[in-house]
């Protein structure tokens, strides 16, 4: 999450323990209904595979983990995915289920399915926690993932400081206050990620990792983190899904200003649309929300979701031109603090340069330093006739490039 889920959380409906049914979850089956895990407590989905869930500080305020009943080596024990962010709460709930819910085993291995700190955060203590004078309980990621944390521990790259405030500026917001929180938002990251293992073994696209005898493949996804791995057991006929495909709240996407020509949700949308290839009836394990089936209604639920944003997108610009800011009102159709505009707004530009890959919106950078977007279409009109609306500074770029 954070980075990520939370993000979802502030833009998206809270997905509160409690709260009754959005309109798309009718066509969703939750098989366990309402049953949840308690704190320190552990729900067995199937054998060998136990369903825990920790708190979360943010308006997404649960994550779900797993533990699947595992032998390394020879050694019983326990493979646990994802991990909960570093807090005292989480670190108390995961002992109260080593004493009572791991049959007296270990654990021998520690899965992350990507690099936001709800998913890495207790990793480094886990690994610890776990490892004996014989053995490393070793951390599994993908390379990607992996490096990528290692950096947040130790930068505010996409989650806050100058560089940030910078690229929102560039993308419209102009609120001295909020740019401000922005640019003193710099232990974001470490602060629920102290530490990231030292070392790590591969998690790859396509790889099987062996438990207890079952092959769980992974399945790379683009878009949310840098390399997202979900797991898939073929012979169980579940899906740990982490943030790559989520019930009841859609996935954020955002442009971040490492990477400010980024377009993420192109490669969300593609990596959505190859989890397609999985038996429609797959018990999806997703980070946030409740164990479901229906994979593929999902897929088409997300993405109709963003097309029918684009169409808002498009629609917008085509009266007038707009930044990344001003299309908040459009995408978000509900007040959003200041905390929840910074990460909506990295979702917002995600849209745009989708758009822009596709043809259909152009990026016009203004004299007041924002950079605004309209239509295509827009832009062919002003050349038919270049003399009406058609800003200098177009005009200049024009002259720049050749045109
Ligand atoms: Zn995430």
């Amino acid at each position: 999450m954070q980075a990520a889920s939370q993000l979802a959380a502030s833009a998206k409906p809270t997905d509160g323990q409690h709260k009754a049914a959005l309109p798309h979850e009718a066509a969703l089956h939750y098989p366990l209904d309402e049953q949840l895990p308690a704190p320190g407590g552990v729900i067995e989905l199937a054998p060998g595979v136990l369903w825990v869930r920790m708190s979360l500080p943010f308006a997404l305020n649960h994550i779900n983990l797993w533990l699947l009943r595992d032998q390394v080596d020879g050694l019983d024990g326990w493979t646990l995915v994802d991990c909960g962010i570093s807090d005292d709460a989480t670190r108390s709930h995961w002992e109260q289920i080593f004493a009572h819910h791991l049959q007296g085993l270990p654990v021998l291995r520690v899965v992350v399915t990507h690099m936001h700190p709800d998913h890495i955060g207790l990793a480094h203590w886990l690994c610890q926690r776990w490892s004996t004078a014989q053995r490393d309980c070793r951390l599994w990621i993908s390379h990607t993932d992996w490096s990528v944390a290692r950096f947040a521990v130790r930068s505010t790259t996409g989650f806050g400081g100058e560089a940030t405030a910078r690229f929102f500026a560039l993308h419209g917001l102009t609120d001295p206050e909020m740019l401000d929180q922005v640019r003193k938002r710099t232990s974001y990251y470490s602060s629920m990620v102290p530490q990231v293992p030292d070392s790590y073994r591969r998690l790859l696209h396509g790889h099987s990792l062996h438990v207890n005898g079952l092959a769980w493949r992974c399945v790379v996804g683009y878009g949310h983190a840098p390399e997202h791995i979900s797991l898939h057991c073929e012979a169980l006929g579940l899906l740990i899904s982490g943030d790559m495909v989520l019930p009841r709240i859609s996935t954020n996407v955002s442009v971040i200003e490492a990477e400010p020509e980024g377009n993420p949700l192109r490669l969300f949308l593609d990596s959505l649309e190859a989890l397609r290839a999985l038996p429609a009836d797959t018990l999806v394990l997703p980070s946030h929300g409740k164990p479901f089936v229906g994979l593929h209604t999902r897929i088409q639920q997300l993405s109709e979701h963003h097309e029918a944003r684009f169409d808002d997108v498009l629609q917008a610009c085509a009266q007038q031109p707009g930044s990344a800011a001003e299309m908040l009102p459009v995408l978000f159709k509900r007040e959003l603090d200041l905390h929840q505009t910074t990460f909506a707004l990295g979702e917002a530009i995600a849209h745009m340069h989708a758009l822009a890959e596709r043809g259909q919106l152009l990026a016009q950078p203004g004299a007041d330093g924002v950079l605004r977007w309209r239509t295509a279409l827009q832009r062919h009109q002003a050349q038919r006739n270049p003399t009406v609306g058609r800003p200098q500074v177009e005009r200049l770029q024009a002259k720049k490039s050749g045109r």
